[in-house]
């Protein structure tokens, strides 16, 4: 049935967890099936693995490899810095060009600071919003992913056996370890809601509102019509700070995020991934008087690694190429024809299956018949054929997300689409 093995990555992984704990290095990566993998390297849309396969990869690292795994352009931008130095512990007129193209794209922002990872950048936009509202309480959503720090790590992952009522989610702490005090301040509440959410900024206590502002951690969830401007008119009468996660949907749906593509403008949105490439970087961006509240120093950021020059340099040259208007284009037509391929063989196959999202970041719910509203609604996912799914689909050659995202870069060109239609169609038959 399956033309790929896996042998070696299954055994290196099992020796290397005598050193690194479940030879991984971020949880993200022990759920992999059949077994987690090592790779030797990545060129275009595919990985090359210890075992000798090619690998047509939708994981992308969970989103940041937009231009694929081997863009010239990028490469030769981080290159050419590699011999200027690597961290000054100051300032490099890279920060300053790569700030400015950050501007011109995405609606929200009048001011840009950088930081290390997506995490850090929710943890600054949350503290901007404290300091300059002088409130505590932050608000979001069951199933949105905001990092893994303390502060933010609740209700993600709910068991649905343990959601609560929707008036009133369940506050699930995602993490042993984690410290529950981190969680007295935040209120979680059930996504596409607009009158729970509306009457609760409306008591004028609320820091902040945070959202992916379109579901793509849990599920390919799109606001329903009118939701985002519901909250957005709330949290400017109520001085509440509304903030977009923008670390998948940021340079990934569109050069301007998902707030460009939905056209509604948050107060700060945080982004990272997609915006340099697989450089780590990542960003605040926001309105000026929220922003400008960092100058004087009396609100905390710091970062050892911010605005590292050669990842910088990786940002402008990935952010030059996005803000071409072929770029996408090429990627919404390939995505859509992937979107649409993958609903027909399911539905040839006779499994019920949604295929949601945006071409470029969408997600394949078997199980579902219709879209879900919010994370309650993806409750009927059939987590464990999926995942079956994935790892018979792995075995011919295509690597997608065992919890349903598919994303895409670039390199997969029209055939690739096709090479990966074609597997999607062998997996549902050979699994039968
Ligand atoms: N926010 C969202 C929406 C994410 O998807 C992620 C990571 O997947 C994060 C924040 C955290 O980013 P990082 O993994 O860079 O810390």
């Amino acid at each position: 049935m399956s033309n790929f093995t896996f042998s070696r990555s299954e055994a290196r992984v099992r020796e290397a967890a005598t050193i690194v704990p479940g030879g991984v290095n971020s949880n993200f990566r022990l759920g992999v099936a059949p077994t987690p993998l090592v790779f030797e390297r990545g060129e275009g849309p595919y990985l090359h693995d210890i075992d000798g396969n090619r690998l047509i990869d939708y994981y992308l690292a969970l989103g940041p490899m937009i231009l694929g795994h081997s863009p010239a352009d990028v490469i030769a931008a981080a290159h050419g810095q590699l011999d200027k130095g690597l961290l000054y512990g100051g300032q490099s007129e890279l920060e300053y060009e790569a700030a400015h193209r950050v501007s011109a794209m995405v609606p929200c922002a009048e001011r840009v600071r950088f930081a290390g990872s997506g995490s850090e950048a929710v943890q600054l936009a949350l503290r901007l919003a404290r300091a300059v509202t002088e409130r505590l309480t932050v608000i979001k959503f069951e199933g949105h992913y905001h990092g893994w720090l303390d502060s933010v790590l609740w209700s993600n992952g709910t068991p649905f056996d343990q959601v609560g009522p929707e008036e009133s989610p369940t506050k699930y702490r995602a993490s042993a370890g984690q410290d529950p005090a981190t969680g007295e301040n935040l209120e979680v509440l059930s996504w596409n809601q607009e009158e729970q959410i509306v009457s609760r900024i409306a008591k004028g206590d609320v820091a902040a509102v945070i959202m992916e502002a379109t579901m793509c951690n849990s599920g390919g969830i799109f606001a329903k019509p009118g939701y985002l401007e519901a909250v957005r008119d709330a949290c400017t009468k109520h001085g509440t700070i509304l903030i977009f996660d923008e670390v998948i949907t940021g340079f990934r749906v569109g050069p301007g995020g998902a707030q460009k593509r939905l056209g509604v403008t948050p107060d700060l949105a945080t982004f990272a991934k997609a915006m340099a490439n697989g450089f780590t970087v990542a960003a605040v961006a926001g309105r000026a008087e929220i922003m400008d509240q960092l100058s004087s120093g009396h609100i905390m950021h710091g970062g050892t690694y911010n605005a590292q020059p050669v990842a910088m340099a990786a940002a402008i040259a990935t952010m030059d190429r996005l803000v071409q208007s072929e770029t996408f284009e090429a990627m919404e037509r390939n995505g859509t024809r992937l979107m649409n391929g993958i609903a027909e063989a399911f539905a040839e196959a006779g499994l019920p299956a949604t295929v949601t999202g945006y071409p470029q970041i969408f997600t394949v719910a078997l199980g579902l018949t219709e879209p879900a509203e919010n994370y309650r609604g993806l409750a009927k996912v059939d987590r464990a054929a999926y995942r079956h799914f994935t790892a018979a689909l792995l075995g011919n050659g295509v690597r997608a997300l065992e919890r349903g995202a598919w994303f895409l870069c670039t390199e997969h060109t029209e055939d690739v689409v096709d090479e990966t239609l074609a597997a999607v169609r062998k997996t549902l038959a050979d699994i039968g």
